[in-house]
């Protein structure tokens, strides 16, 4: 042990799902679209001046910050930009979750809100969720440091009506209530229609699953005006310049093709619907995925089994060695075509 290391920060990083080099496999383990973004997308960044590069971004991302107002017609002092959701959760961790008060989060829930927890040290409880993996709202209404609820959830895939999310915000008016709603297009409502009735509501979204931009880095939070301020405040004491110029422009361009967005969707939750059907049929049972992945346990075989031998056909899924899912696959919905090959690997390990 060397005498420095007294004063490191030392952490447990969170793990994300594997990202082999290896062209030829099937990847269903990280949740990424299978289809491309819009070829408005494309052409934004064809068209990019490289010549622009040499000067600093607008540090408030004007364009893109207009571009999302616009889109979900709020006002620009409404919104918050950064390098993906977890850029933008991370920081509102550091600015609304600085109290001795525990923050709370479900016990199977985005494993990153732990470590974002234990990096700043902040102390969390974990309420259980319910055997089908609902949340039990009463379990939110105790005093508490701040709350942080994805929905639909990860890894389970269940939405909760908004009914039960407002139910949760209204308890707890004076702490700050984030919502990840990072597969929300794959669901049903957003609780982006209450940031005008709760002040104390932010509701966090991102480019990386329904608008097929995992790549570029791009998430935001929308929420009272107040609270942008504060995290646009610790952002900017933390660093000015978080989103580049071509994100800024692809993620502009991005917003202007809702045809081509509302379709690729629609194409995604067909072939989700599909694989539930083939599923159990094969013996799956799962929740009501809500999202574009589906949170499936074999009645017969063990998760880890099955994930071992897709593994070996170079077809990925995510399995979690962790307390109540760990007899649990998560399958992100690729192409119809992957979704196929992933179905016949099935059922030749299976035997059916
Ligand atoms: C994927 C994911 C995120 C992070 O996505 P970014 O790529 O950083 O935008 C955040 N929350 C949940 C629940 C996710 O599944």
């Amino acid at each position: 042990m060397m005498a420095w290391q007294d004063n490191v920060r030392n952490v447990v990083p969170y793990e994300p799902g594997e990202q082999p080099e290896c062209k030829n496999i099937i990847k269903l383990n990280t949740n990424e679209n299978p289809y491309p973004p819009t070829d408005k997308v494309k052409n934004a960044i064809k068209n990019f001046d490289t010549d622009t590069l040499r000067l600093y971004p607008n540090p408030k991302a004007a364009d893109l910050v207009r571009a999302l107002a616009d889109y979900y017609q709020v006002e620009e002092e409404e919104v918050f930009v950064g390098v993906g959701s977890d850029d933008v959760i991370g920081m509102a961790f550091l600015t609304f979750f600085n109290s001795n008060k525990p923050i709370l989060f479900p016990d199977i829930t985005y494993s990153f809100y732990s470590v974002w927890a234990d990096l700043y040290q902040i102390p969390y409880e974990r309420p259980p969720l319910d055997d089908n993996f609902k949340l039990v709202k009463e379990d939110y209404y105790k005093e508490n440091g701040g709350i942080i609820i994805p929905n639909p959830n990860a890894p389970t895939a269940v939405y909760e009506n908004l009914s039960v999310i407002e139910d949760i915000i209204s308890h707890n008016r004076d702490v700050v209530v984030i919502i990840d709603e990072a597969y929300i297009d794959f669901a049903g409502k957003s609780s982006g229609e209450l940031i005008s009735k709760y002040d104390n509501l932010l509701v966090v979204q991102t480019y990386s699953k329904s608008r097929s931009m995992a790549g570029i880095r791009i998430g935001y939070a929308m929420g009272n005006k107040q609270l942008i301020h504060y995290l646009n405040a610790v952002k900017n004491s933390y660093n000015s310049y978080t989103m580049n110029r071509t994100a800024i422009t692809a993620g502009v361009a991005s917003l202007q093709d809702k045809e081509y967005f509302e379709f690729m969707i629609d194409k995604v939750i067909h072939t989700r619907e599909r694989i539930k059907k083939e599923l159990s049929q094969l013996g799956f049972t799962f929740t009501d995925s809500q999202a574009n992945f589906i949170f499936a346990s074999h009645r017969k075989v063990l998760a880890k089994d099955i994930f071992e031998a897709l593994r070996k056909e170079e077809i990925y899924v995510r399995y979690f060695d962790s307390k109540r899912i760990d007899n649990y696959l998560r399958i992100s919905i690729g192409t119809d075509q992957e979704m196929d090959l992933f179905i016949k690997a099935l059922k030749q390990y299976l035997n059916m």
